[in-house]
């Protein structure tokens, strides 16, 4: 039998492209964005009490990987887009109903605006609810997962010198952290595990109003050749 869920906002956010958004939340804190909810949602009532609370659930839809077929197993490019799992094994994109879930920090909130950080959200996605993350409810100290049992190794992130300026350039401007969120992001190594790159292949993201681009001079190390206008 088929339900309908209507999203209560819609999350403006850094993330401009789904490449090189980090797996999962809280890998990249510098990732910020704004929750704008919706009517009748996008008045007071509806978030008194949350300034209480430090993080909170998103329960959102993948709507930029939405399929008509539902899959049964799927590749998770952290396991080298090589190994199948079940899809309810892992936390791809490709899921039944399309529906993730991100625990993020609430930096602030407003009548129709929650301020969000260490998001793995892409601009424009839709949200259909929103919990307060219960720390003892939600933190299991004896939980265990064999196939993610760790955060990622971050890599070392280099820059070109004027790279690395036209980033804290466009950060001032944008009055955001920009070059931390660039360093946090590419350190998760966004590329495919099963890609080994030629140091001439080069690779770019939009991040707010900015395209990046960067390179793999050796295995294992990114260095950040530009950071330029979007469109300039
Ligand atoms: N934390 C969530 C979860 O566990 O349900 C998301 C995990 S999923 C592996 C994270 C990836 O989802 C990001 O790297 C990004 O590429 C992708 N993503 C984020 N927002 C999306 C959207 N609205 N539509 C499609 N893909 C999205």
């Amino acid at each position: 039998m088929p339900f309908s869920v209507t999203p209560i906002g819609f999350v403006r956010s850094c993330f401009k492209e789904k490449f090189a958004i980090p797996r999962q939340p809280r890998l990249a804190p510098a990732a910020r964005g704004v929750l704008e909810l919706l009517a009748p949602f996008d008045r007071a009532e509806a978030v008194a009490g949350l300034e209480q609370v430090s993080h909170v659930w998103l329960l959102f839809l993948f709507h930029q990987a939405l399929e008509d077929k539902p899959r049964l197993k799927v590749r998770p490019p952290r396991l080298g887009g090589n190994r199948q799992l079940g899809v309810f094994a892992t936390r791809s994109t490709h899921r039944p109903n399309g529906i993730g879930q991100s625990v993020v920090r609430l930096e602030k909130v407003e009548p129709g605006r929650l301020w969000l950080s260490g998001i793995d959200l892409l601009d424009g996605t839709p949200v259909l609810d929103i919990k307060p993350y219960v720390p003892y409810a939600d933190s299991l100290a004896e939980a265990r997962n064999a196939i993610a049992e760790q955060a990622p190794a971050a890599i070392p992130v280099d820059w070109d010198a004027a790279a690395l300026a036209a980033a804290q350039a466009h950060g001032a401007r944008l009055g955001e952290p920009l070059t931390e969120l660039i360093e946090q992001c590419l350190a998760q190594d966004p590329r495919p595990a099963y890609q080994q790159p030629a140091p001439e292949r080069r690779y770019g993201t939009r991040l707010w109003d900015v395209e990046v681009r960067w390179h793999y001079p050796e295995p294992g190390r990114i260095r950040v050749l530009e950071v330029t206008l979007a469109g300039a």
